[in-house]
C-alpha cells in the first residue's frame, strides 16, 4: 500500500513552542496594553493575566559574546524568553511586575538602552552591510550603530510627535524599506567593468535582462564575450552587480549616500507613502558618517520643533509642503532630486491637469 510522504520540514517554524507560557496560554486574547514607562510594554489579558514586555536596543550586529550576555539577562532577571522586534530590538518578558525594574537595571548597566517604544525614534531598520550581502557599498549596520550613538536620548524618550521609524540600506536596490528618514547608497557613476572576467564570471543573458533601462549589450571585447553599457541610458542602480561582479559598481569616490523622506507603511491616519530623496551626495565616511549624522539629526529635530502632535514625518510635509520642509531644514533643492529618469512617465503625474 502507497505510503504518504513524510513532508520535508522547511520555512519558519511554528512560534508557539518558544512563546512565553503567559503569552501562550492568553494568545489571542488580550484586553488592552499600556505603557508603564519608555521601552516597557503592559499587556492585560481576558482572564486576569498580566505581562510585562521590556525592549532594550542592542548593537544590532551582536557577536556571540553578547548574546550570551543577553540570554543570562533572560535566564536571570527575566524568566528565560526573549524575542526580537522587526526593528531588531530584544523584548524581555515577565509576568511580575516586580522584576521589570532589576530588568531594567541588569539591561542599562550592560550597555542595552531600555526605549524604542511609542513615539521614540526606534531602533533603526537595517540591511546587511558588508558582514552579510554580496553587493553592498557601504555598512548599513555600522552606519546604524554611529546613529544610534547620537540618537540615544530619542530612543530612552517618548518625545517625539508620533513614531519615528528610520532605516539604513547598503545599496540602491534598498531592502530596507520604506522609513520616515532612510539613508541609501545613491552611486553616481556607470559600473566599471573587467572584460576579463565577465565571461567565467556572468551569466550574460541574465545580466542583460537585469538591467531596467536596457542599458547592456553583449559585446566581444579584445575577442572575448563580454558585455557593454550604454552609459547615456544607465540610472546607476547597480543591479548589473550581483549577478555579474566584474560589473563593479562599488567606488570609494562616486558611491555616495541619500537621505530619503517621508514613507511609512502603516494605514495610520493616512494611507502608506513611498519617501522620496532630499539630500544627495553625502560622503560615505565609515567609520562614524559623520555628515549622515549631522543631516539625519537636523531633519529630525525640525520635524520634532514643527510636527503637531501625532503628525509622522509624511503628514508633517504634506501640511507645510515642500518648500517649506526644504527651508525649514535648511536644505538646498538641487537637480540631483529631480526624478528626470525617462521611464519616470509611470511614476511621475501624467494627467493633462498639471497637479501638485
Ligand atoms: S540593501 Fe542591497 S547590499 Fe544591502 S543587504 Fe539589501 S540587497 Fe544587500
Ligand atoms: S547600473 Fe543599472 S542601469 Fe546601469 S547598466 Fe547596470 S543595471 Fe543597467
Amino acid at each position: 500500500m502507497a505510503q504518504m510522504r513524510t513532508p520535508i520540514e522547511s520555512g519558519v517554524p511554528d512560534n508557539k513552542q518558544y512563546l512565553h507560557p503567559t503569552l501562550l496560554k492568553n494568545y489571542g486574547n488580550w484586553k488592552y496594553h499600556d505603557r508603564p514607562r519608555p521601552g516597557v510594554l503592559h499587556h492585560v489579558s481576558h482572564s486576569g493575566d498580566e505581562v510585562w514586555s521590556v525592549r532594550a536596543g542592542t548593537q544590532r550586529q551582536m557577536d556571540v559574546y553578547t548574546i550570551r550576555k543577553l540570554c543570562d539577562i533572560a535566564d536571570t532577571y527575566a524568566e528565560g524568553h526573549v524575542r526580537f522586534t522587526i526593528r531588531s530590538n530584544i523584548e524581555f518578558m515577565v509576568s511580575d511586575p516586580n522584576k521589570v525594574a532589576p530588568l531594567i537595571e541588569a539591561l542599562t548597566s550592560n550597555g542595552f538602552p531600555v526605549g524604542g517604544t511609542g513615539n521614540s525614534v526606534s531602533m533603526i531598520a537595517h540591511t546587511q552591510g558588508w558582514l552579510h550581502c554580496d553587493i553592498p557599498g557601504t555598512d548599513a549596520s555600522g552606519a546604524v550603530k554611529a546613529l544610534m550613538d547620537d540618537l540615544h536620548a530619542e530612543f530612552i524618550k517618548e518625545d517625539m510627535p508620533n513614531r519615528v521609524h528610520l532605516s539604513t540600506s547598503c545599496c540602491e536596490i534598498n531592502c530596507g524599506g520604506q522609513a520616515d528618514i532612510a539613508i541609501i547608497v545613491q552611486h553616481t557613476k556607470p559600473p566599471k567593468i573587467n572584460h576579463d572576467l565577465v565571461a567565467n564570471a556572468c551569466e550574460r543573458p541574465a545580466v542583460v535582462a537585469r538591467c531596467p533601462v536596457a542599458a547592456i549589450r553583449p559585446a566581444l571585447v579584445n575577442g572575448k564575450p563580454s558585455l557593454e553599457v550604454d552609459e547615456k541610458k544607465c540610472i546607476c542602480c547597480g543591479a548589473c552587480y550581483p549577478p555579474c561582479p566584474p560589473m563593479q559598481i562599488n567606488d570609494p569616490e562616486h558611491s555616495k549616500l541619500a537621505i530619503w523622506v517621508g514613507g511609512k507603511n502603516s494605514n495610520a491616519r493616512g494611507k502608506p507613502t513611498f519617501m522620496k530623496m532630499v539630500a544627495s551626495g553625502l560622503p560615505n565616511n565609515p567609520p562614524r558618517w559623520p555628515e549622515v549624522s549631522a543631516m539625519v539629526k537636523k531633519i529630525l529635530y525640525t520635524y520634532k520643533e514643527d510636527a503637531r502632535a501625532w503628525e509622522r514625518m509624511s503628514d508633517w510635509i504634506e501640511r507645510i509642503g515642500w518648500p517649506q520642509f526644504f527651508e525649514k531644514c535648511d536644505l538646498p533643492f538641487t537637480k540631483y532630486l529631480i526624478d528626470d529618469w525617462r521611464g519616470s512617465r509611470a511614476t511621475l503625474n501624467a494627467s493633462t491637469h498639471i497637479r501638485f
